[in-house]
């Protein structure tokens, strides 16, 4: 006899639609067709790269425009903690180290340049 199991959520499971997901296509849709327009205007033999360069940037501009509007509505919801399309943008952290006993930037993990201390651990910031 085989042995039983229930199904559960998984974590990697994600919400798709609402007004935010149709932001983002249509976000998407309007780099797409600003781009090709801007290669469509591109031809003429004029003007046509300054038409292009103000196209694209308009088509940029939008694009911009209407995932900040996503944002901002998922961002709402989730504060209102409704369930919401999509995912809120993150940010990528640098870290910067830099030796205790002298203040200079590290880029030798063991070693400081400057003063040449050893780098023995990590000292927690204030
Ligand atoms: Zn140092």
């Amino acid at each position: 006899m085989a042995e039983t199991a229930k199904k559960r959520r998984a974590e990697r499971s994600s919400m798709h639609g609402g007004l935010e997901g149709k932001l983002d296509i249509a976000a998407w849709g309007l780099l797409v067709l600003g781009s090709a327009a801007g290669f469509v205007v591109l031809q003429d033999r004029e003007r046509g790269f300054v038409n292009t360069v103000s196209i694209v940037i308009e088509a940029i501009i939008a694009w911009l425009l209407f995932r900040s509007l996503a944002e901002i509505i998922r961002l709402l919801k989730h504060q209102a903690r409704l369930p919401y399309g999509g995912k809120v943008s993150g940010v990528t952290e640098t870290v910067a180290w830099e030796c205790s006993a002298c203040g200079a930037t590290l880029y030798d993990p063991g070693i400081c340049d400057r003063c040449g201390c050893e780098i023995v651990g990590t000292e927690e910031s204030a």
